[in-house]
């Protein structure tokens, strides 16, 4: 039994949020910072134990926990745990702004996390500290650091890209890439319904950066059957890679392989898709697996080709911090 959909495309990758809460307020995704409501609970680590074996039974061999800030869950480490313990999964992976990697990152290495993707929109503090409403940069610096000596096999740093704010930036992520196994990675700005004006002002394709980086001896990298939606670099003096994430190019959505799990129980089968699929009622018993797996075969049938981001159409997405980037 495997999750395939009308278009031919498979699923073996999802993107799991445990969390709509975040401590960082940037300026494209919570500027406000995040504000709990009277709403529906997280889900509880059962819940996530049931959705995760679920989609592995499916064919799902690689996990990410993403939020919100997922980090910020006590149980952070027993769900990491959990879910590295199935046997299916090959590849947990977290997607996290870093604020705790300088204390935890050995800590997640040993409940099993393997893959990491920390965000990182500025390697200058003070404007590190503009976009995400917090001076961490150093502290985030020094968790990547900590990552590396903990033998994470996969370190990603995510930057999104955006025309006034880290544009001119460029060379400094390069020189990160240098002499450390990093893949840093350049995402479009992506619009979201909250942030219509601040789209309009700051969006820029990422086609320059791959300019650049083909006149300065850069090649492009084949892409790995499980990769994620970046398109690599590499060069040969460097250690590191460079990827570009463009989500508004033509065919992006042709290749896509994931899924996403909203943390109230929802399945999303895109970032900018409708409402979301309530399947939390299936979450309950162990005893349940088989229907759960059953819906899940049915709901993945009506992904649609793509997202209608070209033409302005958000979905139902305000901002990514309640489905996960
Ligand atoms: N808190 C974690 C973090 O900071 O990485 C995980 C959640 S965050 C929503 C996941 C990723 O989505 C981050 O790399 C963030 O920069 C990116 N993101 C959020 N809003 C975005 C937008 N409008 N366009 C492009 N990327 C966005």
């Amino acid at each position: 039994m495997h999750l395939n959909d009308e278009f031919g495309r498979s699923f073996k990758y999802l993107r799991l949020s445990v969390t709509e809460a975040c401590n960082f307020r940037c300026s494209y995704c919570l500027p406000n910072g995040y504000r709990k409501s009277a709403g529906p609970q997280p889900l509880k680590l059962d819940e996530i134990r049931r959705i995760a074996t679920a989609f592995s039974e499916l064919g799902v061999h690689k996990i990410r926990l993403t939020g919100g800030e997922p980090t910020i869950r006590r149980d952070f480490d027993a769900i990491a745990a959990t879910i590295a313990a199935l046997p299916q999964v090959n590849k947990l992976a977290l997607t996290t702004n870093g604020y705790r990697l300088a204390t935890r990152a050995q800590t997640w290495f040993d409940a099993g996390v393997r893959s990491l993707n920390v965000s990182l929109d500025s390697l200058d503090p003070v404007r590190f500290h503009q976009i995400t409403g917090h001076d961490r940069c150093d502290q985030v610096l020094r968790g990547i650091d900590a990552a590396l000596e903990a033998g994470f096999h996969q370190v990603k740093i995510n930057a999104v890209y955006m025309k006034g704010i880290n544009d001119h930036e460029i060379d400094a992520y390069l020189r990160l890439a240098q002499h450390q196994p990093l893949s840093v990675r350049f995402i479009e700005l992506m619009e979201t319904g909250d942030h219509a004006s601040f789209f309009k002002e700051h969006h820029v394709s990422t086609d320059n950066v791959a300019n650049k980086l083909l006149r300065e001896g850069w090649t492009a990298k084949l892409k790995a059957a499980d990769a994620g939606p970046a398109n690599d670099f590499i060069h040969s003096e460097y250690q590191g890679s460079i990827g570009l994430i463009a989500p508004y190019a033509k065919d992006f959505c042709k290749s896509c392989n994931r899924l996403r799990f909203s943390s109230l129980g929802k399945l999303h089968l895109c970032l900018f898709g409708e409402f979301g699929v309530p399947m939390r009622a299936f979450l309950q018993s162990d005893d349940q697996l088989d229907e759960l797996k059953e819906r899940l075969m049915v709901a993945v049938k009506g992904k649609t080709a793509s997202h209608k981001l070209v033409a302005g159409n958000t979905g139902q997405t305000s901002n990514l911090s309640a489905i996960g980037g």
